[in-house]
């Protein structure tokens, strides 16, 4: 765990969050600034910086994330309507902290392209 990483600290129970869903391996929680009605972060338990900081070692784990992303999206109704997962990579696309995770939104029409 990185000490001065918000999401270690959440994925901790050190910072207080509203958590969705959790395994062995990840910890979906709600962002603390919807940009939808249903607005979750899937996180791995390891501290991985980026998608780009991600290995062949980690290619199962990304995967299981998106698989969170969907399944924690179907719990909450969003599958028929339809949800996006994006994952922002680096300062430039909008990534703000700086441990990897996926954002799974829903409950409202989403435009494209994203701005
Ligand atoms: P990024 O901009 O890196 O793609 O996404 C980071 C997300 O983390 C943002 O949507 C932001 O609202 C969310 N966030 C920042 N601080 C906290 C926090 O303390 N708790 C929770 N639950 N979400 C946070
Ligand atoms: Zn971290």
């Amino acid at each position: 765990m990185e000490n001065n990483c918000l999401f270690c600290r959440i994925v901790a129970g050190e910072i207080a969050a509203e958590i969705i869903y959790s395994d062995e391996r990840s910890v979906a929680f709600r962002d603390i600034n919807p940009q939808a009605p249903t607005h979750v972060l899937v996180v791995p338990r390891e501290h991985i910086e980026s998608l780009d900081d991600a290995t062949q070692k980690d290619e199962a784990l990304l995967g299981h994330l998106l698989r969170v992303a969907a399944r924690v999206a179907n719990e909450m109704g969003h599958s028929e309507s339809g949800y996006r997962a994006v994952i922002n990579t680096g300062a430039g696309a909008g990534q703000s902290v700086f441990h990897l995770h996926v954002h799974m939104l829903g409950g409202r029409a989403l435009e494209w392209p994203p701005g």
